[in-house]
């Protein structure tokens, strides 16, 4: 039988990325599933200390090289490609972020294997992988059988809590050598910090998000009330920004934020699948939309059919009621 499930560590900034941790939850049941070990492999430079993080893996393959010293795509699939020459697994789980983007497509053309990218889940159905995937910003819906290994798989970030991929122990981690070239074609020269100024949504607890609904650049006030009543930041769907509304960094969506708060309002948001891609990993959402058919009460947990500009007021009264202001 082919080997073993293995899931590549995304890292950034000396740190193991969270998207890694959701994919290794992933890896795990599909492992489980197989009757098979989850193998995580990690490509770096300097950097096994990384390795202690990935204990929801039964094994660690670490790469040391100098060409692997930051994700470059060319480095990282060369890499790959000889390990999984040698090691023979049957899956290769890789992350699908802006730092990881292209090592599976490169590995996979490289190889000759089968590629599914985009994949918002993956099970066994028949004793093979079953990738659901998510093509076109989300508007068609592929649900693909994997034939032959090893099959290569892109994995869109949220796939499964990040917690359930973080685990204590500590793995054993086997050191590899490979053969790169000192001088990839392709190097990564450096990260340019975005201009700060503006609070990061993405670390906010709760978002007030406003839509083309909420009709006008006065209207942004009322978000902003809320927000500030329940100690949050005020977002928005890409026309509100592209209409000046509220700046480009607090965009939600494909082009814009991921965001995960513990509370994400939607007001006047219609729901498009370039916007959810961005919320969709909110512990709570609540939607208020006067149309009962707006995708977005699809993704809500509770829904409010009713017009923004009366209830978002109506909400920043109760809230600070209940505060006691
Ligand atoms: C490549 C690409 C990338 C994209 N990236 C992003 C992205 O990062 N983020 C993003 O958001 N979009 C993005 N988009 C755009 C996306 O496809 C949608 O066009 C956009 O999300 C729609 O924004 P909206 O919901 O605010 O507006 P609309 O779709 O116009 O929806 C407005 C909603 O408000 C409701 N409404 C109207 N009046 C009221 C009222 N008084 N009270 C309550 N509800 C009301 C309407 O019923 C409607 O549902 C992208 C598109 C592409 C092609």
């Amino acid at each position: 039988m082919a080997g073993e499930i293995w899931v590549l560590a995304e890292h950034w900034q000396g740190q193991i990325s969270e998207i890694t941790f959701e994919v290794l939850a992933l890896g795990r049941e599909l492992a489980q599933a197989l009757g098979i070990k989850l193998e995580a492999v990690l490509l770096g430079h300097g950097k096994k200390d990384l390795a202690g993080a990935l204990g929801a893996a039964d094994r660690v393959y670490y790469v040391d090289h100098p060409s692997l010293a930051e994700m470059a795509a060319e480095s990282c699939a060369a890499a790959l490609e000889e390990l999984v020459r040698s090691k023979k697994p049957k899956a290769v789980l890789v992350p699908l972020s802006n730092v990881t983007l292209g090592i599976g497509s490169l590995l996979a053309a490289k190889m000759g294997a089968v590629c599914i990218n985009s994949c918002v889940d993956v099970s066994i159905s028949d004793g093979k992988l079953q990738a659901r995937s998510l093509l076109y910003g989300g508007k068609m819906e592929a649900t693909v059988t994997a034939a032959g290994d090893p099959t290569i798989l892109g994995i869109s970030p949220g796939c499964r809590p990040i917690e359930a991929g973080r685990a204590a122990a500590v793995p054993p981690v086997e050191q590899v050598a490979v053969t790169l070239p000192d001088e990839p074609k392709v190097r990564f020269k450096r990260y340019i910090e975005p201009e700060a100024g503006d609070i990061d949504i993405c670390e906010q607890e709760a978002l007030v998000s406003v839509g083309r609904g909420i009709q006008s650049a006065d209207n942004v006030e009322l978000a902003q009330e809320l927000a500030e009543a329940l100690g949050g930041a005020v977002s928005g769907s890409r026309p509100v920004i592209d209409q000046g509304w509220l700046p480009m960094s607090r965009q939600v969506g494909k082009s814009g934020a991921s965001v995960k708060p513990k509370f994400y309002l939607a007001a006047g948001i219609s729901g498009a699948p370039e916007h959810v891609e961005g919320m969709k990993g909110a512990a709570l959402i609540v939607a208020i939309n006067t149309d009962p058919k707006a995708p977005i009460f699809n993704v809500a947990h509770y829904g409010i059919e009713a017009d923004a500009l009366d209830v978002l007021p109506a909400l920043t009264a109760k809230v600070k009621e209940r505060k006691g202001h």
